[in-house]
């Protein structure tokens, strides 16, 4: 496997880390992201995700 920054994806809501892993140049469009921890569905867009500082994706809370 390539050595590439990746990050979890955390939850808009509640900050959690979610069971998804974003890769550096990872892109994301209209993407529901389930929180298994406080059982939010928040939509969010990730483009180009940066990670210093780690640039939470654009989320919205369903
Ligand atoms: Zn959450």
């Amino acid at each position: 496997m390539e050595n590439v920054i990746s990050e979890w994806l955390r939850c808009p809501v509640c900050g959690n880390k979610t069971r998804l892993q974003l890769r550096a140049d990872a892109e994301l469009k209209n993407f529901l992201l389930y929180c298994p921890k406080c059982r939010q569905k928040s939509l969010i867009d990730v483009e180009d995700f940066i990670f210093n500082p780690p640039k939470t994706a654009v989320c919205r809370v369903l």
